[in-house]
C-alpha cells in the first residue's frame, strides 16, 4: 500500500473530537447478563439502580441498544483541556526491536490524573451535577480513579469523597495530596466510618484493604447522605461507554493515513479502557465490515479472563452493590501485597466478559517482572515513563512485535497506553533495586476463592 509517510504522532482538530460515544452492546448478539439486585436476584431496574447511581448514568447502565449516545457540550469542552489524544507511531521502540511490524499507541497520560479515568470522571461528575447532587463518593486504588474524579469535581463545584485503599494510602501520600488540592476528601479504607469498614477491620485486624472493601464504603457512604451518589472508575458498561473516545480518536487519526490495526492490544484491570479502545474496531468485528485480533492483557496475579470463571459474583467485598456476571476470581480474592503492578480487580467488565465468552477477544496473563522490563525498554527509547498497569500492553506488543520480526510479517499493531508512572516510583525502585518477585496464585488458591462465590 503507497501509504503517505506516517508522522511520529497522529493529531487530530479540535473539531474531530468525537460528538458520541459508541455503545457497542448495541452490535452484541449475545448481551452481557443483567445486573442482578443483590436481595432479590432479580435484574436491576432503573428505579433500583437510581437508588445508588445518578438517574442519567443508571440508564447508560442498563441500554443495551442505541449505538451512539451523544456526548453533552459541557463534557466535550472539559474534554477540549486535554483531547483529542495523538497517536503516536513507536518509531522507536520499533528500531530498538527491529521488527518490520508498526507499533501504534494512543497515550491517555496527558492530565494530571496522568490516566484515562478522566474521560469518565467528567461524564459522571457531569450527570451528578445536572441532577442536582450535592457530591459523589467512590473508591481508589491505586489514585487516579481519585485524582480524576477530584479534578471533574472541582471543575463543576460538586463534594468528592474519595475512600483510597489503605496500603495506597500509605504508599502514595503525594496522589493524596493531589486529590486533597483538587478539594477532595481522602479516607484510608478499611476506616471505621462506615458499617463495613468496621467489620472489616474487626474481622482483619491491620489489613491494608482491598479495592471491593473501599468501593463497598463508599457505596454506603453514599446511601447515608442525602443528595450524594456513588461513582465508580471501572467496570461497569457505563465507564466502559465514555471510555470510547479513545478507540474512537484512535479509528479517526488511522483513517487520515488509510492505515488500519492488525492486532489491538490492552491493559485489563475492570476493563475500561481496554473496552473503549476496542469498542469502535469490535463494532466493525461485530458488524461483518472488518477483523481485528483483540488481546487483553492481565498480570497473573490476578488472572480474572485467564484463569476466573464466567459467572454471577459480586463486584465488592461488603456485597452491597448490584452482582454481575462476569469473568471472576472471586470478590474475596486478594492478589499477593507483593504485587505493585496494579489491575488489581478479581473481576472483569460484563461486556469484555461476554465478547471473551464468545471467543471475539483474546487474553494473556504477563508477570510483573517481565512487565517492569518492558516498561523500562519502552521509557528508554519512547521517552514516555508508563504506568506498570500501561506497562501490560506494552510487554504483549512487544512479544508481538518480536513475533513479527521472526515470521517476517510487517503486521500492525495498536496498544494503549493507559497513563504515566510518577506516583509508582516505589514499585519502580524494588525492580530496580532487582527485588522484585513474580507471585502466580495456586490452583488451591484460586479455587478457594471461587468456592466463597454465591452459587446462582
Ligand atoms: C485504572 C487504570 C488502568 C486499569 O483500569 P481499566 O478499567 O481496566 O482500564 C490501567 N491503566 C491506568 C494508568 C489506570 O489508571
Amino acid at each position: 500500500m503507497a501509504n503517505k509517510e506516517i508522522p511520529y504522532k497522529i493529531y487530530l482538530e479540535e473539531s474531530e473530537l468525537p460528538r458520541q460515544w459508541y455503545n457497542v452492546r448495541a452490535d452484541m448478539k449475545n448481551k452481557p447478563a443483567p445486573l442482578l439486585n443483590p436481595k432479590t436476584l432479580q435484574p436491576c431496574t432503573l428505579e433500583e439502580l437510581s437508588a445508588v447511581f445518578c438517574t442519567e448514568l443508571a440508564r447508560q447502565e442498563l441500554d443495551d441498544t442505541t449505538p451512539y449516545i451523544d456526548i453533552p457540550d459541557e463534557i466535550i469542552d472539559f474534554y477540549k483541556m486535554y483531547r483529542p489524544a495523538p497517536l503516536t507511531r513507536a518509531y522507536c521502540l520499533e528500531k530498538a526491536l527491529g521488527t518490520p511490524a508498526k507499533i501504534y499507541y494512543k497515550f491517555e497520560g496527558n492530565n494530571t490524573s496522568g490516566s484515562h479515568k478522566l474521560n469518565s470522571a467528567i461524564a459522571q461528575a457531569y450527570y451528578a451535577k445536572k441532577q442536582g447532587l450535592k457530591g459523589v463518593t467512590t473508591e481508589t486504588g491505586a489514585g487516579q480513579w481519585g485524582t480524576a474524579l477530584s479534578m471533574a469535581c472541582a471543575y463543576l463545584g460538586l463534594d468528592c469523597k474519595v475512600f483510597m485503599v489503605k496500603c495506597s494510602y500509605e504508599q502514595k501520600p503525594f496522589r493524596r495530596e493531589v486529590m486533597r488540592t483538587y478539594g477532595a476528601n481522602v479516607t484510608p479504607s478499611p476506616s471505621m466510618l462506615t458499617e463495613v469498614g468496621r467489620k472489616i477491620n474487626e474481622q482483619f485486624p491491620g489489613t491494608n484493604g482491598s479495592l471491593g472493601c473501599a468501593i463497598s464504603e463508599a457505596v454506603e457512604a453514599a446511601s447515608n447522605l442525602e443528595g450524594y451518589r456513588y461513582v465508580l472508575g471501572s467496570v461497569l458498561s457505563q465507564v466502559l461507554l465514555h471510555q470510547t473516545v479513545i478507540g474512537l480518536e484512535a479509528q479517526a487519526a488511522f483513517r487520515k493515513y488509510d492505515e488500519k490495526p492488525d492486532i489491538i492490544i490492552g491493559c485489563a484491570g475492570g476493563g475500561s479502557n481496554l473496552g473503549g479502545l476496542i469498542s469502535p474496531f469490535m463494532g466493525e468485528k461485530l458488524r461483518g465490515e472488518a477483523d481485528y485480533e483483540f488481546i487483553a492483557v492481565e498480570p497473573s496475579s490476578c488472572p480474572s479472563l485467564t484463569r476466573g470463571i464466567y459467572a454471577y459474583d459480586y463486584c465488592d467485598t461488603g456485597a452491597v452493590c448490584p452482582l454481575q456476571k462476569m469473568y471472576t476470581l472471586g470478590s474475596t480474592f486478594m492478589p499477593a501485597s507483593s504485587h505493585a503492578g496494579g489491575l488489581r480487580y478479581h473481576g472483569m467488565s460484563s461486556v469484555l466478559s461476554q465478547l471473551y465468552d464468545d471467543g471475539l477477544m483474546t487474553a494473556r496473563s504477563v508477570k510483573q517482572t517481565e512487565v517492569f522490563e518492558a516498561a523500562q525498554q519502552f521509557a528508554r527509547v519512547e521517552g514516555i515513563l508508563p504506568a506498570p498497569e500501561s506497562s501490560h500492553a506494552i510487554k504483549v506488543a512487544i512479544d508481538e512485535a518480536l513475533k513479527c520480526k521472526e515470521t517476517g510479517e510487517e503486521k500492525t499493531i495498536l496498544f494503549g497506553l493507559t497513563g504515566t508512572g510518577y506516583f509508582d516510583m516505589y514499585a519502580y525502585q524494588k525492580f530496580n533495586d532487582g527485588v522484585m518477585g513474580d507471585y502466580i496464585p495456586t490452583d488451591e488458591e484460586i479455587k478457594e476463592a471461587i468456592d466463597r462465590m454465591p452459587k446462582i
